[in-house]
């Protein structure tokens, strides 16, 4: 499976990342998937209503309001984004949703060492996305 984003994407949720750190940034992505692929459209950057260094939650009605407008358009929601202060693995906290949240993506970013990774589990197994980056750094 393929995750596949935009530069400016990319740097978007970066810049969120470093602007709350050190509480964790998150977002959501919502695009178009096909069973190789899921292409990010648009990226919703969402407070952290936990104000947390170690996890996130983001605003029922947020959520709600940002998927209903991704909808009229003919996106779908595809997962979501946040920052780790640490590696990019997901975490026990991480897992436990992931678990609650089928098939959605996870984009984590390390502001450890500034590197994305993508996760979705698979049969009750992590598994890394191959991010396909598009655009000039
Ligand atoms: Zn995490």
């Amino acid at each position: 499976m393929n995750l596949q984003i935009t530069n400016k994407q990319l740097e978007l949720l970066k810049q969120e990342a470093q602007r709350v750190y050190p509480v964790e940034a998150c977002g959501l992505l919502f695009g178009k998937l096909t069973a190789e692929s899921a292409t990010v459209k648009r990226v919703v950057i969402t407070p952290n209503t936990l104000q947390s260094n170690v996890s996130f939650e983001i605003d029922p009605k947020v959520f709600y309001d940002s998927f209903m407008e991704a909808k009229q358009e003919g996106l779908e929601f595809l997962g979501f984004f946040h920052s780790h202060p640490a590696s990019t693995d997901p975490s026990s906290v991480d897992l436990r949703f992931m678990k609650l949240w089928g098939d959605a993506v996870w984009l984590i970013l390390s502001l450890n060492d500034d590197k994305f990774a993508a996760f979705q589990l698979k049969n009750g197994r992590i598994q890394a996305l191959r991010l396909r980056v598009e655009g000039k750094p």
